[in-house]
């Protein structure tokens, strides 16, 4: 708990969950606007166990995305990372993510879940959604490439969920894995202390 936080209103504590197979400049952006615009304390990222919606992909170790993940964020004094999810056995559900942050923080938190609109718009496929939105205010980042779809939009309560447009960063994990896979360079998609971890644990070669 951050004493310089402002007193007398809930602290309030922004949650960016990922792979994070690498952390790149566009998860670091998204993480920095939702932060201004909704005057956060504090950004958890907080990397996944092993991920069950991309089961069938090879994910690199949850220790070498953690430890990328704390590289990324080190030197933003209210970005921060927990282990929550690679510590508990199993697949991650966002839920329990809350519950368990929650659980660690005290109720006098107000929790901000930060996804991407891709993942917002399968967010009525994940477990426990009307839990979700008891536990935390979402807010979705548009990202270059992905409609949101009015539908599913229309179908969540609206006072918890915002839309909100990040500078448009056409960076994906994908996109950084198979540049690395190709031999082409990442500087300046990740920070650098990634493309130098990266190649020095020789991940993503194949
Ligand atoms: P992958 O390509 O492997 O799916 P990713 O780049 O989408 O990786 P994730 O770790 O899956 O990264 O994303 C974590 C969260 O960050 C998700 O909510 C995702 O929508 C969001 N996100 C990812 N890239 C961006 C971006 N460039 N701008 C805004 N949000 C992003
Ligand atoms: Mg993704």
């Amino acid at each position: 708990r951050d004493p310089a936080a402002a007193p007398g209103r809930p602290y309030r504590l922004g949650v960016m969950g990922g792979t994070f197979d690498p952390i790149h400049h566009g998860h670091l952006v998204a993480a920095s606007e939702v932060a201004s615009r909704y005057d956060l304390d504090e950004v958890v990222f907080v990397p996944t166990g092993q991920p069950w919606q991309k089961s069938h992909k090879k994910v690199s170790s949850a220790e070498d995305r953690y430890l990328m993940t704390v590289i990324a964020t080190a030197s933003n004094p209210r970005f921060s990372v927990s282990r929550v999810d690679i510590d508990r056995d199993g697949p991650t559900y966002t839920v329990d993510t809350l519950r368990d942050l929650r659980d660690e923080r005290g109720d006098d938190v107000d929790l901000f879940f930060i996804t991407g609109a891709d993942a917002l718009a399968q967010i009525l496929t994940w477990r426990d959604v009307q839990k979700l939105f008891d536990l935390a205010h979402f807010v979705g980042c548009t990202r270059p490439g992905v409609e949101l779809h009015a539908p599913t939009i229309a179908e969540l309560p609206p006072e918890r969920i915002t839309l909100m447009e990040v500078p448009a960063l056409a960076i994906s994990s994908t996109g950084c894995r198979e540049r690395v896979t190709a031999r082409q360079p990442i500087w300046y998609l990740v920070p650098d202390g990634i493309v130098q971890y990266i190649a020095k644990r020789g991940l993503y070669l194949l």
